[in-house]
C-alpha cells in the first residue's frame, strides 16, 4: 500500500494583493528578508514595504539572489545573517531567483513565500527547482519536500514586466496538455497522476482564447481579465500539473525539440525557452498526427508572432543533425506511448515546414 503526502500550492491573485501579507503571514513569524533579482526588487519594493505597514511584519533587507539558482549561491544566502535570522523568506523575481530561495529554505526550514514578478513559467508554484552550476550551466533538478507556504501574483507588476515574458510563457504552457497527454496515454494512472492529467486538459483553450488579447494588454501594461486568466494558466494550472505528475509526464517531445535547439549558438543568443517550446509542440503535433490540433495552434503561433518554422527561430536544415543528436538524447522522450525515433522527428520537422495556413 501507499504512504505518501502531497502538499498542495496555495495563492492569491489581484493588483493590491501584497495587502494580504500580513493576514497570510502572520503565524510564521515577524521577520521577513526578501531575497530576489535586483530588476524585480526594484519593481516590487514600493508595494512590499507597503503590503506590510502597519503590521508586525517587519521586512529586514533586500537581497540579491546572486544571479543563478546555484549551490554556490544558496550558500552564500545562507551565510549571510541578516538572511540566517529571518523567520521567513519573501523571493521574489522569475524561474531562478524563485527557485534558489526555494532550495534554500528546504534545508533551512524557514518558512518560504513566493513573489512571482514576471509570468514565463510556473516557478512559483512547483516544488522541483532547476540549479545551475557556477558558469550558468544546467547541473541537475532539485527536490525540495514541499512547495512555497504561500504565492502572492501581483497583477499589477506582471503586468509592467517587458511583454516578451509572457509571450514566451504562453509559449511554454502551451505545451504543457499536449506533452502530459502524450506521455501519460495508455498508461493506467494512480490518483495523483489521474488528477494532474486532468489539471492539464485546461491549459490549451484559455490559452487559445485570451493568449493573443493578453499580450497585446501586457504591451500597454494594462490589467485585464485575458491577462489574469492567461497569468493563472502559466504560473497556476501548469504548476500544479507539475505538483500532481511524475516526472515523465512533465515534459516530452516539444522540450526535447528545444534541447535539440540550445545546441545551436542563434538559439540561446536570440530566442526564449517557452518560444521554442512552442516550436517543439507544433512538431510534436506533427510527429503524433494531430493535425488538427497543430493547425490551430500554428494559426495561435502565428497570429502572436511565435515561430511556425525552422527560419522563424533562425536554424537550417544543416543544423538539423546537431539538433535531433542532443534531442533524441534527453529523458523527456523516454517514456512515450511508442517509440519516438530520429526519422519520425526529422520528418515533422519537414512536414512542418510545408505547412501554410
Ligand atoms: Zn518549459
Amino acid at each position: 500500500m501507499s504512504d505518501y503526502s502531497v502538499f498542495l500550492p496555495s495563492y492569491s491573485i489581484g493588483e493590491d494583493v501584497y495587502k494580504k501579507i500580513p493576514e497570510i503571514c502572520k503565524g510564521y513569524g515577524k521577520k521577513a528578508v526578501v531575497v530576489g533579482g535586483k530588476t524585480a526588487m526594484a519593481k516590487a519594493k514600493e508595494a512590499l514595504l507597503e503590503g506590510v505597514n502597519d503590521s508586525n511584519i517587519e521586512i529586514l533587507d533586500f537581497v540579491w539572489f546572486g544571479g543563478d539558482s546555484s549551490y554556490e549561491n544558496v550558500e552564500m544566502l545562507k551565510k549571510n545573517p541578516i538572511v540566517a535570522n529571518a523567520d521567513m523568506i519573501f523571493a521574489v523575481g522569475g524561474g531562478r531567483s524563485v527557485d534558489t530561495s526555494k532550495t534554500m529554505c528546504d534545508e533551512t526550514g524557514q518558512a518560504l513565500f513566493v513573489f512571482p514578478t514576471i509570468a514565463s513559467n510556473c516557478a512559483a508554484i512547483t516544488v522541483t527547482t532547476v540549479i545551475y552550476d557556477a558558469d550558468h550551466v544546467f547541473k541537475e533538478l532539485y527536490f525540495p519536500k514541499k512547495p512555497a507556504t504561500h504565492c502572492f501574483i501581483n497583477t499589477k507588476i506582471i503586468s509592467e514586466a517587458p511583454s516578451d515574458f509572457i509571450w514566451a510563457g504562453i509559449g511554454d504552457a502551451l505545451s504543457k496538455e499536449y506533452e502530459c497527454t502524450f506521455s501519460s496515454r495508455d498508461d493506467e494512472l494512480d490518483h495523483t497522476n489521474l488528477l494532474g492529467v486532468d489539471i492539464s486538459r485546461n491549459c490549451v483553450e484559455p490559452i487559445l482564447r485570451y493568449g493573443r488579447k493578453a499580450y497585446e494588454d501586457v504591451k500597454i501594461h494594462k490589467v485585464t481579465r485575458e491577462l489574469e486568466q492567461v497569468i493563472l494558466n502559466i504560473i497556476i494550472t501548469t504548476g500544479l500539473v507539475s505538483v500532481f505528475v511524475i516526472n515523465d509526464y512533465n515534459s516530452c517531445l516539444a522540450h526535447s525539440v528545444y534541447y535539440g535547439c540550445t545546441t545551436l549558438e542563434n538559439i540561446e543568443k536570440n530566442h526564449l525557452h517557452g518560444e521554442v517550446v512552442s516550436y517543439g509542440v507544433l512538431v510534436m503535433l506533427t510527429c503524433d498526427k494531430q493535425y488538427k490540433e497543430r493547425d490551430r495552434v500554428f494559426a495561435f503561433n502565428k497570429s502572436i508572432g511565435l515561430p511556425t518554422c525552422l527560419a522563424d527561430i533562425e536554424v537550417e536544415e544543416k543544423d538539423l543533425d546537431k539538433v535531433l543528436d542532443k534531442a533524441m538524447e534527453t529523458g523527456d522522450i523516454k517514456h512515450v506511448p511508442y517509440k519516438i525515433t530520429r526519422q519520425m522527428i526529422y520528418n515533422a520537422i519537414m512536414d512542418l515546414e510545408k505547412v501554410v495556413l
